[in-house]
């Protein structure tokens, strides 16, 4: 049995701690769509998959996270990027050789983890991390301790399900402005840390829930879906095409006959010919954004 992808949240009744339990295995699965993605990097976007759908369930107003670990190791950028209707996408760019059995380290190297948070209305923040933990899971946990000091935990679960790859987790935090005691949230942390990768891939939210708590009263409420969905148009190609020297753009018309922009998170390809681009400079995109 496979359920769509969807982010639940829940409260504790007795204790000042909430829940996120999110599965985005289709999603997980359309973000590696088109790309072939050594095993290591499909598992950390897998991961930075989870941590962006749990981090933007986080947020108390409209807008978007980006999560971004860059470093001068073979994998040079791994991103997912996500907003508050839980939307996902993401990307990774391997400039050389990565082994199956390399480490988050091995295959950053010298590198960060940046989270910018983008709200519709309102000041970006951007947050920089050494990449401190051995997983993403504790990078990210020190991150939740340098920029909110609200306790956080994220519980991270990636393989595979049905033969299909599959990724889900949960979190768990303190409730700001309430002292919530730290054995209660000890005690929620070590039996959340007992779900399996099979339960949290498969089975209803509720019933997990059950599974891990059931001697706890938990408030579980309306879920929201979890979807794949890229944000490149044709008309944010013509706003970028349009801001390059007209002679480069006149070289590529004739190189090739036609301008073919790809967007690396979709694998959408945007054609423009000289009659389009044409179009540009006098200000008529001439076809309407295709996407839409
Ligand atoms: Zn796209």
């Amino acid at each position: 049995m496979s359920n769509h992808d969807q982010l639940h949240r829940y409260l504790f009744e007795n204790y000042a701690v909430r829940g996120e339990l999110v599965t985005v295995s289709e999603t997980y699965q359309q973000v590696l769509n088109n790309h072939d993605y050594p095993a290591p990097v499909k598992k950390l976007l897998g991961e930075l998959l989870v941590a962006t759908s749990l981090l933007t369930a986080t947020l108390k107003f409209d807008g978007d996270i980006t999560v971004q670990l860059q470093g001068d190791g073979p994998l040079k950028l791994a991103v997912i990027n996500g907003n508050n209707r839980q939307e996902m996408r993401g990307v990774a760019r391997v400039q050389s050789n990565i082994a199956d059995d390399s480490t988050l380290h091995q295959m950053i190297g010298n590198g960060v983890m940046v989270i910018t948070i983008a709200p519709t209305e309102g000041e970006r923040y951007q947050g920089v991390v050494a990449l401190e933990g051995e997983t993403l899971a504790e990078c990210l946990e020190a991150y939740f301790r340098q920029s909110e000091q609200l306790p956080t935990r994220l519980f991270i679960r990636t393989g595979e399900s049905e033969g299909q790859p599959a990724a889900a987790g949960m979190l768990l935090q303190v409730l700001p402005a309430q002292d919530g005691n730290a054995d209660d949230f000890d005690h929620l942390v070590q039996l959340t840390n007992t779900v399996k990768s099979e339960e949290l891939f498969g089975l209803p939210a509720n019933e997990v829930l059950y599974r891990l708590y059931h001697q706890e009263e938990v408030t579980l409420y309306e879920p929201q879906d979890v979807v794949f969905r890229c944000t490149c148009s044709r008309q944010r190609c013509a706003d970028a095409l349009i801001t390059l020297p007209a002679e480069e753009v006149a070289q590529m018309l004739e190189q090739d006959g036609n301008i073919d922009m790809h967007c690396d998170y979709c694998g959408n390809h945007y054609v423009f010919d000289a009659m389009d681009v044409a179009a540009l400079y006098t200000g008529n995109t001439g076809e309407s954004d295709k996407l839409h």
